[in-house]
């Protein structure tokens, strides 16, 4: 695999944490998963998201065995793993915490906000993968909070990276959407009303706010400023395609 295939935070790379979003380049899939496909729900085979999964855990130095993954069902369960959970899928849970050395947590998108935490101090990362839903049910606070009470992690220690997620520009949400953020103060702020009648929502800047309303320093919280529907030749973007891959968004800690 090209280095090249995988984008990386700042951020995570200074603090020597291992971690990678990857993009839809340097894998074994065919159409329309081309080509590196790491989704469990869509029809491609198994045995290529294997050999994709394991060339980029391998690509960030991590042990293609010691990969654990949330079966994401838009809900904001943060879950803690251990490395007894390793090869396995956290049922009910969009995000994942963890203090096991060497254990990658993964998510998985194409449009939806993956959002990977890193506390230095506490030796904990997470994992959090927040579309619409978890976003407006604050799953990125949850994160925060499972964080505080399960490993004493204090926000303003925390390293944040989010990832290439469907931005403003191309994403039109309806009324529905625009009244389940209804109890957010900051809603009118991030919700952009367009000329149908509907709003051009930005849900990394709702997973960045949250982030700090939680107390997490802004110049701590870096945003991969990539549009998934503007990129064809990089991401897949469910939006765009319907019928594609899933990008991946992962992080460990160091043995
Ligand atoms: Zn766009």
């Amino acid at each position: 695999m090209n280095p090249l295939d995988l984008l990386f935070a700042e951020n995570l790379r200074r603090a020597g944490i291992p971690h990678a979003f990857t993009t839809r380049r340097g894998g074994v899939s065919p159409p329309p998963f081309d080509s590196l496909n790491l989704g469990r729900g869509v029809h491609d085979d198994s045995a290529n998201v294997a050999r994709n999964r394991a060339a980029i855990l391998r690509a960030i130095g991590i042990d293609p065995s010691r990969h654990v993954e949330a079966s994401q069902v838009h809900g904001a369960t943060v879950a803690v793993v251990t490395a007894r959970d390793a090869a396995g899928v956290i049922e009910g849970a969009d995000g994942m915490v963890t203090s096991a050395p060497g254990l990658a947590l993964a998510i998985h998108a194409a449009d939806c906000v993956p959002v990977l935490l890193a506390d230095p101090r506490r030796r904990v990362v997470a994992a959090v993968h927040a579309g619409w839903r978890g976003s407006a049910a604050g799953i990125a606070l949850e994160a925060v909070g499972v964080l505080a009470d399960r490993f004493e992690s204090r926000a303003e220690d925390l390293l944040v990276a989010i990832g290439p997620a469907i931005k403003a520009c191309h994403y039109e949400v309806d009324e529905p959407v625009f009244d389940r953020y209804r109890d957010w103060p900051w809603r009118d702020e991030l919700f952009a009303p367009n000329a149908r009648g509907r709003w051009q929502l930005d849900l990394q800047a709702v997973n960045r706010r949250q982030l700090m309303d939680a107390g997490v320093p802004a110049a701590q919280i870096e945003v991969l400023e990539h549009c998934t529907f503007d990129r064809p030749d990089l991401f897949f973007s469910y939006r765009r395609d319907r019928e594609t891959g899933r990008m991946g968004a992962i992080i460990a800690l160091s043995d």
